[in-house]
């Protein structure tokens, strides 16, 4: 697009050779990349007042030396300096380690700028660098650039000084003037200017704000471009959806529906109804009640005619899902079935050959469902409950069942919104944001570990009204490596802690399905009252009883994972409980148990673990499908975007972008990065 800017960074004076391939190291190839090598982050030497700055965090400061320095030796190479400064009146004392040339440069009655962390309880700063004379006058916010091998900072700021003098005339304007003007942007050049040598915070401040839109804007666009053309092409199949009936099963509910469950319904059955395929990620916080949604949705699929198919990530939650589906649909003539790996046999080839022939209206399974030997008369609907478990192929090959059946992936782990709808970006999204009427929150404590006997003596308590509680261990068993509770020691000890009083049951993954079930069972039915499990019950479990979560070692989980655990009990109209034994070491865990105590608003927890945590861990696997951006970042720049979005969905569905002027770059942009054919300019 354009020849200047992208030739061979030989172009810009002082890169040789030699230089070339350094830079090539940093993915710098041409002079447009080393322009775009934006720092990292800046060095603040910005002069603060000591009365704004916390303990602990770094200052710069500028004082007159009061005493001479005074130098300590501890070895050969060890030294530590210390040089009284009166600081605004203020007389600190600053030290510094291992710089003993330092000590002849602190002139008694001049002026010295020192950085450096500030002790606030001893009046100190423990500095790093100090800088005298003309020199305290230099730039104060000093960018840092990453650098490898052989290359230093040093020629690297002279590469990007020159570069810019030589070429910043040829950096393009990509954003139309209505969009600078309307959000206060700077340009792209001057952007470029303020990131490489920034003037002040201030100006700083908006070129990154301009950078983070625009790759925002651009990222967006390509997102939404997609998804026009994928719609345009896509022949999903455009289903009446029938009104009466399904009207007729909501009234049959034990329950009015919250209006959030009907704004959801109504999204879906716009999809359901159009012709294109629907693919919508559906959230709601634990207890919001995606299930009954779910159960409307696939309701109206087989009264129109056709079959549908829900996909959960453990044969618990399906076998949980058969029997409230059962009990909802059956009374309205409408088949459901489990199919799970543990579904064998003859009783497996029967129901193979009732889903091939339509015998079967809904299924529901593990991933068992997706096999090859699974095949369906005509499957419309699929829905998938927690499915940030499945894997992008198991979606894809799911998808493929079907004649491009509509795809509703629900979720209680709140996703972040910065991250729905970046790498959900392809998809609708629909959120469930309000809990049925007369739930009460959950309170949550932080305990110490070493509290068993109040922890046991609450339980009891809560047991005696005929409620029912949960305790959630780490391990199954004790392990040589990790110390932390196992379900076999601590069911045992409840066991004998409520010995007659109370029955307690024994969950975990290893157990046989069928064992399983009959836990799940007796549980349910109240014929035991104390659960110690592992996290197999994490997700989905509907027991509204249960009014307590004891969760040991909880430091071991995620917010996201925590949440969900809480989410078993509050499911019905009493008061609930939820205790977490943790001994956090870190900040980060301290945060996090506070975190717990403080809300139980899954979407607020998310986007907090996302920040303590980073989006590759998020989804606990490193390629979270998220683009490298060069300046923004999701989780701090979420607001910008959210903006962007709008701005790419109102542009990509209008009229202007495809002919005015203003757009030809960005549209350029588009086809180079394949979106479009290029005919689809001119
Ligand atoms: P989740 O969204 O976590 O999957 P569920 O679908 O399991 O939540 O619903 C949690 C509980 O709330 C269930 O017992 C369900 O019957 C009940 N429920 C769902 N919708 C409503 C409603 N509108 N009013 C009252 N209770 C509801
Ligand atoms: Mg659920």
């Amino acid at each position: 697009m354009n020849d200047i800017i992208n030739q061979s960074v030989m172009g810009v004076h002082g890169v040789g050779e030699e230089a070339v391939n350094q830079l090539k190291t940093l993915r710098i190839f041409t002079v447009g990349d080393l322009l775009e090598y934006f720092p990292f982050r800046y060095e603040d030497y910005q002069i603060r007042d000591l009365h704004d700055v916390k303990h602990d965090e770094r200052v710069t400061v500028v004082g007159v030396v009061h005493a001479p320095a005074s130098i300590r030796f501890f070895g050969k190479k060890k030294s530590r300096l210390t040089v009284r400064l009166l600081v605004n009146q203020v007389l600190l004392t600053v030290t510094f380690f291992n710089q003993p040339y330092l000590k002849n440069k602190f002139q008694l009655g001049e002026e010295a700028t020192v950085t450096g962390k500030w002790d606030q309880h001893r009046m100190t700063i423990t500095a790093s660098e100090a800088r005298f004379g003309q020199q305290q006058k230099e730039q104060r916010l000093v960018p840092v650039y990453s650098v490898a091998g052989k290359l230093t900072t040093k020629s690297l700021k002279r590469y990007v000084s020159n570069g810019f003098q030589q070429f910043s005339g040829h950096i393009q304007e990509n954003i139309p003037p209505f969009l600078l003007e309307k959000y206060k942007l700077p340009s792209r050049r001057e952007a470029f200017y303020q990131l490489h040598f920034p003037q002040s915070k201030e100006a700083l401040k908006h070129a990154r704000r301009r950078m983070v839109y625009e790759e925002f804007l651009l990222f967006q666009l390509k997102m939404q471009a997609f998804r026009k053309g994928q719609r345009e092409q896509s022949s999903g199949k455009a289903i009446e959806w029938p009104t009466a009936e399904v009207r007729q099963f909501i009234e049959a509910l034990p329950f009015p529906l919250t209006d959030a469950q009907k704004k959801v319904i109504n999204e879906i059955r716009n999809d359901i109804q159009s012709p294109y395929r629907m693919n919508r990620l559906l959230q709601g916080d634990v207890g919001a009640g995606k299930t009954v949604v779910a159960a409307i949705c696939m309701y109206a699929m087989i009264k129109a005619g056709h079959q549908a198919a829900l996909m959960v990530p453990t044969e618990i939650l399906a076998e949980q899902h058969v029997q409230s589906l059962q009990s909802l649909l059956e009374p309205f003539d409408v088949t459901v079935r489990l199919l799970t790996g543990s579904v064998k046999g003859k009783k497996r080839r029967e129901l193979l050959e009732e889903l091939k022939l339509g015998t079967i209206d809904i299924v529901v399974g593990t991933h068992a469902l997706i096999q090859d030997e699974v095949q369906f008369k005509n499957l419309a609907l699929v829905i998938t409950d927690e499915q940030h478990r499945f894997g992008v192929e198991q979606r894809r090959a799911l998808r493929s069942k079907g004649e491009d059946p509509d795809v509703l992936f629900m979720t209680a782990t709140p996703i972040p919104r910065t991250l729905a709808i970046s790498v959900f970006g392809d998809m609708d999204v629909s959120i469930i944001d309000q809990l049925p009427a007369g739930r009460k929150a959950i309170e949550t404590y932080w305990a110490k570990p070493d509290t068993f006997e109040r922890v046991m003596a609450f339980i009891e308590k809560e047991l005696q009204a005929g409620r029912q509680a949960y305790v959630i261990c780490p391990l199954i068993e004790e392990s040589e490596k990790l110390d932390l509770q196992n379900a076999l020691d601590v069911h045992m000890i409840l066991q004998q802690y409520f010995e007659k009083k109370s029955q307690v049951g024994l969950m975990h993954g290893r157990l046989h399905p069928s064992e399983k079930e009959e836990v799940m069972e007796a549980f349910s039915r109240n014929e035991v009252q104390v659960l110690v499990s592992t996290t197999v019950v994490e997700v989905g479990v509907n027991v509204p009883n249960a009014t307590v979560m004891v969760i040991y070692d909880a430091e071991r989980f995620g917010l996201a994972q925590l949440h969900q655990l809480r989410g078993r009990v509050g499911r019905g109209s009493e008061q609930s409980y939820c205790i977490l034994l943790a001994d956090p070491k870190s900040e980060v865990g301290k945060e996090r148990m506070r975190i717990m105590t403080e809300t139980n608003d899954g979407f607020v927890l998310s986007e907090k673990d996302l920040e303590l945590r980073g989006p590759g861990d998020f989804f606990g696997e490193k390629q979270s499908g998220l683009p490298n951006f060069k300046v923004a970042d999701v989780v701090h720049d979420y607001r910008a975007l959210e903006v962007a979005r709008q701005d790419a969905v109102s542009f990509i569905n209008g009229d202007a972008f495809w002919s005015e002027d203003s757009f030809k770059w960005l549209r350029a942009y588009l086809v180079k990065e394949g979106v479009f054919e290029g005919e689809k300019l001119d």
